[in-house]
């Protein structure tokens, strides 16, 4: 039985995100028991219109759109890749780059296109992800972290999703699709942001003063 049981909804329709943050919030708030439901489980949930000018805006957006249509508490995040020998591109339009429904294979290899000529030390990026949390109230709060690595000159590995790929990790030794799950799951942008925000749901499930922090900041 669920009854009872804390509740957040994760506002997104994009499956392979979706599960990653299931997987983080489950994790982190274990011993709570929370149930994670997903947005498009929702009959007659839309996707809001994601026109905020960073990352936590856009965030924001989705979040509260979805604590108020499901009347509970959303969780929602924002997330691009910023290639520095491409000014920071594909930055906050990188799910609609080179176009929404262009495959991403084809994404990465336009990418690695445009890059041929960066030499090894020009090849640094991170991938930047914000989450919001709202209440049906209104009231929200929001997070950012990076995560640091370099573009490859050809893509590797079939883990995770989007530019996994193409986004190498000096410090593991491999492409971020090259890592198992949960170990991506530990050390990802979403995953150091999620770290960030697990505190203040754990504090609105169980009531302590972390709560009134996200409605005395927000509104
Ligand atoms: P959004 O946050 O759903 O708007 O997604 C932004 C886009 O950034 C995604 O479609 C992917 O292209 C990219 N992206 C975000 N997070 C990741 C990740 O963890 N790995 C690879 N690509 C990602």
């Amino acid at each position: 039985m669920d009854e009872g049981k804390p509740v957040i909804v994760i506002a997104s329709h994009n499956q392979a995100k979706s599960r990653e943050i299931a997987a983080i919030l489950e994790q982190g708030l274990n011993d709570l028991s929370a149930i994670t439901r997903l947005l498009a489980d929702y009959e007659g949930a839309a996707e809001p219109e994601e026109n905020g000018s960073t990352y936590a805006e856009n965030a924001l957006i989705k979040a509260t759109a979805c604590a108020k249509f499901t009347g509970e508490i959303a969780f929602a995040d924002d997330a691009g890749l910023e290639i520095d020998f491409l000014n920071g591109q594909p930055g906050l339009f990188s799910r609609r780059f080179a176009g929404e429904s262009t495959p991403f294979p084809q994404k990465m290899a336009i990418i690695l296109a445009q890059m041929e000529n960066a030499p090894d030390a020009e090849r640094t990026a991170r991938f930047r992800c914000a989450v919001a949390i709202a209440l049906p109230n209104g009231h929200a709060e929001t997070y950012e972290a990076t995560c640091e690595g370099i573009i490859t000159r050809s893509p590797r590995g079939s883990g995770g999703f989007g530019y996994d790929p193409i986004f190498f990790l000096p410090r593991f030794g491999c492409t971020m699709a090259e890592l198992p799950p949960e170990f991506k799951n530990r050390i990802s942008h979403r995953a150091q942001v999620m770290m960030k925000a697990i505190p203040a749901l754990r504090a609105l499930f169980t009531g302590d003063s972390h709560a009134k922090n996200i409605e005395a900041q927000s509104g």
